[in-house]
């Protein structure tokens, strides 16, 4: 395992749940089918003519065979996909274009096929729907085919896959994908890709788990390399060390039997005593819906809008993004009464570049980012709100702002906001009037004057993740100083303590989404300081809404006193020492609960 190299732990898009170790299989896919273009002789087109037309039918014998047998194995996906290649391959625009071709320009009937599947995968290219823009894949898949009908070019790779392995490509096509042998195949790690391709979604009707979006995996795993492949969080680790496998294998029973029982509990973040700390997911597209449901999310407390620019060349329309925040409005009221979507605005720059978007920085963490981009980009700003606001008819729709940094930001946003809300109002186009609108505090400033901010906002949403590396001046993905990164440092709770002060003294709610609320020990300590909710990535609820059933609101405040008697004058780590012994007291068994 290890011997092999360090482990390493690439992030993508959570694509087909569940969790699968195995021996990684580089799959180096088909290839493009070489084809000649030549000029064919005068008077020969008739010929050029009936050979596509005999390709075009040896394609649609493969086509109906291979659906007939997912048929047999039930694959209802599968034959879905290859019914629309049908589809594509009896469109008289597809193959008429070729015939054109043929017979105007007396191009071979390959050529002509090629140019043809050229030209419509370049108007799908322009399109700004992922979901269109996707089926490239499929043109990819049936012009493969067709010129291997045409040319007699097999090129399929020699297929060694004789045990059940990770599946490692740079992207697959829906063909490449049946054609693998099913008890081989444990999962798909992949370069490209994304949720909604066919291989995601023929993932998903295969039962297993996949994760589309990293990169270079295909450059970063050798063949036989044990990659742990976690679809429900979008993560591959390759070559893990023996108690890393140990404690994954754990996790998959754990997230089983936790799931489960929190299934039957009652609603998550609900205490002993019947109060409440509201328990919601962090969410963004690419997170498949039915997991935030399956794990008992109260609503949805995060949605990074951000994930709509990210990965592609033009920004998402305004309708895009209406269906997008409205679907998620949607889903959101239909989890609990208390269920709303806390969308937030574009959270550009610092880790998160978008092509095109943002611009080359010496120092992005501290540049044009967030909120201070959008400023700076009324347009886009203008038509994101335009889009939430619309949503919110659907649904019950928070807005949240990112970054903010000073109170003007938030004037500025109201302001914006007011015109956009003019204008719907002057197109008679219905919104939610009582939309509440909030802010991250995720920047010191923020909430050293959180007093000042929660004059101007109906809600707070503390941004851990963030706000610990702007206190502490360790910059949150980089390892060398993760020593600095400390939670629970006292400089940081007592902005945590000025923040949620201040959000009780004006009475408005206030939640933290970092991803320290989704360590027990730090998530029930942030309500222990008096945060209303915690939102989370959904696989953590069951965890803490379990530990939280068990304790009551009474515990909560003795947890309180007691990291509050430990002053200021204590490093990060004697605080969290304090917070494991007060939980290991309460819950003698959290190794059990917990992982
Ligand atoms: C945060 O900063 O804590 C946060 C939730 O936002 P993001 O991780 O998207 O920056
Ligand atoms: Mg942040």
């Amino acid at each position: 395992m290890s011997s092999k190299g360090p482990a390493t732990t690439l992030t993508g898009l959570a694509t087909a749940r569940g969790f699968v170790a195995g021996p990684a299989f580089i799959y180096r896919g088909d290839g493009d089918v070489p084809v000649p273009e030549y000029v064919i002789e005068p008077g020969r087109e008739g010929d050029e003519l009936l050979r596509l037309k005999r390709a075009c039918s040896e394609t649609r014998r493969d086509l109906e065979g291979l659906i007939s047998s997912l048929n047999d194995r039930t694959e209802r996906a599968g034959v879905r996909v290859f019914e629309s290649h049908l589809m594509m391959l009896e469109d008289p625009a597809l193959v008429g274009a070729a015939e054109r071709l043929i017979r105007e320009e007396r191009l071979n009937a390959e050529a002509a096929m090629r140019r043809t599947f050229d030209a419509a995968r370049a108007q799908f290219e322009r399109m700004n729907d992922p979901y269109f823009r996707e089926r490239i894949r499929d043109f990819d898949d049936l012009e493969r085919r067709v010129l291997s009908a045409l040319t007699g070019f097999g090129g399929s790779p020699h297929l060694e896959l004789k045990t059940p392995s990770v599946i490692i490509a740079d992207d697959l096509t829906p063909s490449e994908t049946v054609r693998l042998p099913r008890e081989y195949v444990l999962g798909f790690a992949m370069d490209g890709g994304s949720t909604t391709s066919h291989v995601a979604l023929l993932a998903r009707s295969m039962g297993v788990p996949a994760v589309s979006g990293l990169g270079d995996v295909t450059e970063r795993v050798k063949a036989g390399d044990t990659v742990l492949l976690d679809g429900t969080n979008g993560t591959v680790t390759i070559n893990p060390d023996v108690a890393t496998v140990l404690s994954f294998r754990d996790l998959v029973e754990r997230q089983k039997e936790i799931t489960e029982e929190a299934s039957l509990g009652a609603p998550a973040g609900t205490l002993r005593d019947g109060s409440e700390v509201l328990i919601y997911a962090n969410f963004h597209s690419g997170v498949p819906m039915e997991d935030v449901r399956a794990h008992g999310a109260r609503g949805i407390g995060l949605y990074r809008s951000e994930y709509l620019w990210l990965n592609r060349e033009l920004q998402p329309s305004e309708e895009e993004q209406f269906a997008a925040y409205r679907e998620a409005a949607e889903f959101a009221a239909s989890l609990d009464p208390h269920g709303s979507v806390a969308i937030r605005v574009l959270d550009i720059g610092g880790d998160k570049m978008v092509r095109g978007l943002s611009a080359k920085e010496s120092n992005p963490f501290l540049g044009n980012r967030s909120i201070r981009y959008l400023l700076s980009h009324p347009e886009v700003f203008r038509t994101q709100l335009r889009a939430v606001l619309r949503a919110s008819a659907f649904g019950p729709i928070r807005l949240m702002y990112p970054m903010i940094s000073c109170v003007e930001e938030v004037r500025e946003s109201a302001a914006l906001l007011a015109e956009v809300k003019a204008a719907l109002d002057a197109e008679k186009i219905a919104y939610d009037r009582d939309m509440p609108v909030g802010m991250m505090v995720e920047v010191p400033s923020a909430a050293i004057n959180a007093a000042a901010f929660a004059k101007l906002v109906d809600f707070f949403s503390i941004g851990t993740n963030d706000l610990v590396q702007y206190v502490m001046a360790a910059d949150r993905g980089n390892d060398a100083v993760s020593r600095l990164y400390q939670p629970t440092n006292p400089a940081v709770l007592k902005l945590i303590k000025t923040t949620v002060g201040a959000a009780k003294a004006r009475g408005i709610p206030v939640s933290v989404c970092g991803v320290s609320a989704a360590d027990p020990i730090v998530g029930i300590l942030w309500a222990a300081m008096g945060v209303d909710e915690l939102s989370v990535s959904a696989t953590y609820i069951p965890v803490l809404s379990k530990l939280l059933h068990r304790l009551s609101r009474a515990d909560l405040d003795e947890y309180a006193k007691v990291v509050e008697s430990l002053g200021d004058d204590v490093t990060g780590e004697e605080v969290f020492a304090a917070c494991r012994d007060w939980m290991y007291g309460k819950f003698p068994d959290l190794d059990n609960i917990v992982l």
